[in-house]
C-alpha cells in the first residue's frame, strides 16, 4: 500500500444549492470511512469549486469549510467558466496538498463506493483510474444513443477517449502535474489525460440519476462539448474535404472523357460538353486546394496547443536509482 495517500476529492459545483448539503452529508460519512479503513490519510480533503454560481452555492460551501475546515475546502471562481475549466482549476489548486486526485460531479450521480475500487487501484501501483459506466439504464432512449454514438464517433475519428466514462476518475499527483503541461484552451480532459500516460486501468460502476437539481447540460451545450471535443483532438474532419477534392477530380476526368465522347458521337449540345468538363473540374480542384490549405492550418492548430511531447516517467542515471 502506497503510504503518501492524502486525498483531495474536487467537485466542480454550478448552481448546485439543492444538492450541496446532501452531497457533502454522504462525503462525510465516505470520507471518514475510508480514513477509518486506513485507504486516506486523516488530511485528506473534499475541495468543492464554485463556478461561478449566482444562486447561494459558495455560501453553502464557505458555510461548509468554516464548520469543518478539515474536511471540506473551497474555490470560488471569478464567474462561470463551465465545467471543465472549473474541474482543472480544482485539480490545479489541490495537487499542491494532494498525493491523489479524485474529481466527481456535485450531483453524486457516480457512485461514490467506487472510489474504493479506485484507491486500491491507486494502492497497486496505478497512475490513472477511469470510472466507467456499466449501464446507462437510467438514461433516456436519446441520451444513451446520442452519447454512445459519440464515443463511437471519436473512436472512429482516431481520439483515444475511454468508452462510457465521464469526468469521475482518480489520478496521481505526478498524473495531475502531467495535465497541468497541458498548456490548451478548449479543454477536453477526457481526451487530455488518456494523452498523460503512465500505467491506467478502470473501474465500473452504475450511474444513478439526480436526486435534486436539474442537469447543467441541455442538448445544446452537449453538442457544443462534443463539437469541441472532436475539433480538438482530429484533424480527419479537414482531412475529408482533401479525399473528396480527390475524388472529384477523379470523377472530373471520367466526366470529360464523356462528355468528349458523346460529342463526338453526336450526342451532344453545342456548349454542354465545356460546361459539363469545366464545372467538375474546377470543383475538383477547389476542393483539393483547400483540402491542402487545411493541412497546414491543421498543423498549425497542432503547434498552438503547445502540448507537452512527452512526460517522463523515470530517469535511471546513478546507481541505486532504481
Ligand atoms: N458544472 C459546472 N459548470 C457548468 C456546468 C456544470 O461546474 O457550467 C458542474 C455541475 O455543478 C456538476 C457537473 O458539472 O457538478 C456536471 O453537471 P450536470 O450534473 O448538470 O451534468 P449531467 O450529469 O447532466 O451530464
Ligand atoms: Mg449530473
Amino acid at each position: 500500500m502506497r503510504q503518501d495517500n492524502t486525498l483531495y476529492l474536487v467537485i466542480p459545483c454550478y448552481k448546485e444549492q439543492e444538492v450541496l448539503p446532501e452531497t457533502a452529508k454522504r462525503l462525510r460519512v465516505k470520507m471518514h470511512a475510508l480514513m477509518e479503513a486506513g485507504q486516506i490519510s486523516s488530511a485528506s480533503r473534499v475541495m468543492f469549486v464554485n463556478d461561478g454560481s449566482k444562486d447561494r452555492t459558495w455560501e453553502i460551501i464557505a458555510d461548509l469549510h468554516e464548520k469543518e475546515p478539515e474536511l471540506f475546502s473551497g474555490v470560488n471562481l471569478s464567474r462561470n467558466r463551465g465545467h471543465q475549466n472549473a474541474l482543472l482549476a480544482g485539480l490545479m489548486t489541490a495537487v499542491n496538498e494532494a498525493d491523489v486526485l479524485i474529481s466527481m460531479d456535485a450531483d453524486l450521480q457516480d457512485d461514490i463506493n467506487a472510489m474504493d475500487g479506485m484507491l486500491e487501484a491507486y494502492h497497486n501501483g496505478y497512475d490513472v483510474v477511469y470510472g466507467v459506466r456499466s449501464s446507462r439504464k437510467t438514461d433516456t432512449f436519446f441520451k444513451r444513443f446520442t452519447a454512445e454514438g459519440f464515443y463511437k464517433l471519436m473512436k472512429a475519428l482516431g481520439v483515444d477517449i475511454v468508452f462510457n466514462h465521464a469526468d469521475y476518475r482518480l489520478m496521481s499527483k505526478r498524473a495531475v502535474e502531467g495535465l497541468a503541461q497541458f498548456g490548451e484552451v478548449n479543454l477536453f480532459l477526457r481526451g487530455i489525460v488518456p494523452q498523460i500516460g503512465y500505467r491506467w486501468t478502470t473501474v465500473e460502476y452504475a450511474r444513478a440519476e439526480r436526486f435534486a437539481g436539474e442537469s447543467k447540460y441541455p442538448l445544446k451545450k452537449m453538442l457544443a462539448f462534443a463539437f469541441d471535443g472532436i475539433t480538438s483532438f482530429s484533424v480527419k474532419p479537414m482531412r475529408l474535404i482533401l479525399h473528396v477534392g480527390a475524388i472529384v477530380f477523379l470523377i472530373s476526368i471520367a466526366m470529360l472523357l464523356w462528355a468528349l465522347i458523346s460529342k463526338l458521337t453526336g450526342h451532344a449540345n453545342a456548349g454542354w460538353t465545356s460546361l459539363m468538363g469545366s464545372i467538375w473540374l474546377i470543383g475538383g480542384i477547389q476542393l483539393l486546394a483547400l483540402g491542402v490549405v487545411g493541412e497546414y492550418i491543421g498543423k498549425i492548430y497542432a503547434e498552438t496547443k503547445r502540448r507537452p511531447r512527452f512526460i517522463i516517467e523515470q530517469v535511471l542515471n546513478k546507481p541505486g536509482d532504481r
